[in-house]
């Protein structure tokens, strides 16, 4: 493509940077949030996510995507990774890739499901699983900001345990003003949670998001099946299909 047909701007390629880990933190028995080092990294919005290439010593290559958890900090970006069992990927990421050792990366990459702080409309979150991971990025664009602008996450677990992010979610929705975070979870419950755990319905969407007529912005993401739910969902409460913005991050487990 050339510049006259981009406008005049010139389109950078997204190229692969090698990437090296710094350190690792474990969030769940299955999650774990990881510090990349990525010099010369050109920073990034909270939303946007990196595609991570691993290579074989025969010369295989396997490549994945994975949310941008944190906020820009010069060359350090965090991913936080849930380990699919017998992924190709993951597993690796989490349980073998040693501090010091290059994967390469590439990003960052996306441009519609992005928050911005000078955004003022309100915002509804709602996460599956490990689908919090970009939403979690927003929650934090918003403090470093000290922005006002009012938030809701609802975010659907299996079983408390598999809470990512659990002790700064607690912190964040009581000092975060303007921050609400509503649990569902799909197995197993904490002793005095009301109701008995199920998949996401309409009540919970109706009661712990926002009213249509106040026109959020609303971020959904998660597995395929519980995005392409809540997305009908939303819609069917009257939101406007283009405020509701999705994020898949592959099949139901
Ligand atoms: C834009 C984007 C952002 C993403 N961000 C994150 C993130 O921040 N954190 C994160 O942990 N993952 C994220 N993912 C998912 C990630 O890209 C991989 O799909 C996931 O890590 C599985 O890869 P794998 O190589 O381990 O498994 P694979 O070898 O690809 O798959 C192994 C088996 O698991 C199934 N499977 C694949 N993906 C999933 C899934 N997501 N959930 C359940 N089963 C699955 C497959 O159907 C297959 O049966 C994101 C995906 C996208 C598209």
């Amino acid at each position: 493509m050339t510049a006259a047909a981009t406008g005049g701007r010139v389109a950078a390629p997204l190229g692969w940077r090698v990437a090296r880990l710094v350190q690792r933190r474990v969030e769940t028995p299955t999650a774990q949030t990881l510090l990349l080092s990525v010099p010369d990294w050109p920073g990034h919005l909270p939303g946007q996510h990196v595609d991570v290439r691993l290579t074989a010593p025969d010369g295989y290559q396997a490549a994945r995507s994975y949310s941008l958890a944190g906020p820009v900090d010069g060359d350090r970006i965090e991913l936080t990774v849930q380990r699919v069992p017998d992924g190709e990927v993951s597993p690796y990421l989490t349980d073998v890739w040693a501090e010091g050792d290059p994967v390469e990366v590439r990003g960052p990459v996306g441009g519609w499901f992005v928050w911005r702080p000078a955004q003022t409309a309100p915002v509804l979150l709602v996460a599956g699983g490990s689908g919090v991971v970009p939403l979690m990025a927003m929650v934090r664009a918003r403090r470093a900001a000290g922005s006002r602008t009012p938030f809701r996450l609802i975010y659907s677990v299996r079983t408390p345990a598999d809470v990512i992010y659990a002790d700064e979610l607690r912190v964040r929705a009581r000092d975060d003003l303007g921050l609400d975070v509503t649990y569902l979870y799909t197995r197993e419950a904490p002793d005095g949670w009301r109701g008995e755990p199920h998949r996401v319905g309409l009540a919970d969407v109706n009661t712990h998001g926002w009213p249509a007529e106040l026109e959020p912005l609303c971020y959904v993401c998660g597995p395929t099946g519980f995005v392409e739910t809540v997305a009908d969902l939303l819609v069917g409460l009257g939101h406007q299909t283009r405020r509701v913005r999705t994020e898949r991050f592959g099949p139901t487990g």
